[in-house]
């Protein structure tokens, strides 16, 4: 166990030199470059399997559930491996997050409270759930987030409001305690005061692609959790299934690679890292502001509902951050912060590529240009 480690690149055949394409089968992985957060120095660490769980990638968009760790690396570093990424247009907004700037991660407001009567009005005060959908309030997630967004952008508000004042104080205070403790904190009182609200990105329910016992399309790798893409959760996630993916995937994948670990021998040959020509890089400006702005470009343009000319306009602002974080990649020593914004930017772009391939709207997909599902045959 080394804490305070982070996984910069899987090692495989291209460490070697030699070839390694997409698509093709006999990638393997040999282990990672990982560096120790403590000396900054950059290790290798080879493995006969690696299992990777690295969770997701909320940290694309501007307001977000996930914790700062959620920036899409397993998924950012095996697409660099070459290997298989799949579903990645299919990203969960959470429909009530606490509207709170600056307070990142948001702080959730739970479903249950419209479960319990909570309503969603807009900032006029008006009911708006029954106009997207006969179930109101307790309309699926991905309803709920549309309808807000829409919502917010006719009116030009920043957010909507969860309304709970209606209920009954005690019984409000007994069923959400941590809610309501987290609003009196900001001078909310849930039983006299509606509680501003916002979408926020929350899950992804594609990444690397795994088989039913979480092998990835690179041999010697398994991905479970968030980072993988079993196909379980369709295009549109049901609350708290997370743990098939987390759970029930973590113990096939351990029991495949304990029962296959005997065929496989260390590498020998793999080079250390090499950061020779590489210096600290003195404006960290430069990569604060680009992740500002990865941000706000996939939150404008590739959040909750999509069109082709927003899309198209994100690859393009996003194409220019990419080749300006490249560049000071290879120029700089490696760091957390730039290998972070890095492998935003790599999943930032599937996210756009995924969305642009998938000519129809689908579970949590919603393009204003194919706005209907197009049935399978
Ligand atoms: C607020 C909130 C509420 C949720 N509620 C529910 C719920 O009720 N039910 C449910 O099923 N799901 C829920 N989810 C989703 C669920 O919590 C996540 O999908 C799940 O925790 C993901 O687990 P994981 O192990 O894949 O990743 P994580 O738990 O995110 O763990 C990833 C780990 O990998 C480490 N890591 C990341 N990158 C690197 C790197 N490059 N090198 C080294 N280490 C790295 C991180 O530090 C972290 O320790 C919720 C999520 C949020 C944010």
């Amino acid at each position: 166990m080394l804490e305070r480690h982070f996984a910069v690149d899987l090692i495989t055949q291209h460490h070697l030199g030699k070839i390694v394409k997409r698509h093709l089968t006999d990638i393997e992985c040999y282990g990672a470059y990982v560096l120790n957060l403590e000396s900054k120095q950059v290790i290798k660490i080879l493995s006969k399997t690696t299992l990777l769980a690295s969770g997701g990638a909320g940290q694309l968009y501007s307001t977000t559930t996930n914790p700062p760790i959620a920036t899409g690396d397993g998924i950012a570093m095996v697409y660099r491996a070459k290997g298989i990424i799949e579903n990645l247009e299919f990203v969960q907004f959470h429909p009530t997050s606490l509207f709170n700037p600056g307070e990142t991660p948001s702080f959730l407001i739970s479903e249950a409270m419209r479960g319990y009567g909570g309503i969603l009005k807009n900032q006029l005060g008006e009911k708006f759930m029954n106009k997207y959908d006969e179930r109101g309030s307790l309309a699926p997630r991905d309803i709920v987030a549309r309808a807000i967004d829409n919502e917010m952008k006719i009116h030009g508000h920043d957010f909507v409001y969860l309304d709970m004042t209606h209920l009954e104080e005690k019984a409000l205070k007994e069923h959400f305690p941590n809610i309501t403790e987290k609003c009196k904190s900001l001078g909310i009182d849930v039983a006299k005061e509606m509680i501003p609200v916002v979408p926020a990105a929350h899950y992804i329910c594609g990444g690397i692609k795994v088989d039913m016992n979480a092998q990835t399309w690179i041999k010697r790798l398994y991905a479970v959790g968030e980072v993988s893409s079993t196909g379980l959760h369709g295009a549109n996630r049901l609350a708290s299934n997370s743990l098939i993916e987390a759970i029930v995937f973590a113990d096939r994948a351990v029991k495949h690679a304990v029962e296959h670990a005997s065929e496989y021998q260390f590498a020998a040959t793999i080079p250390g890292w090499d950061d020779s020509g590489t210096t600290h890089p003195e404006e960290m400006v430069l990569i604060t502001q680009n992740l500002k702005e990865v941000k706000q470009i996939m939150s404008n343009y590739v959040g909750i509902v999509r069109s082709d000319l927003r899309l198209e306009r994100a690859t393009a602002r996003l194409e220019i951050i990419y080749r300006e974080t490249e560049t000071l990649y290879r120029k700089s020593r490696v760091s957390l912060r730039i290998c972070q914004l890095r492998n935003l930017i790599n999943v930032g772009y599937l996210v756009i590529k995924m969305a642009q391939a998938r000519k129809e709207s689908r579970g949590l997909h919603y393009n204003l240009d194919y706005p209907r599902r197009i049935e399978n045959k």
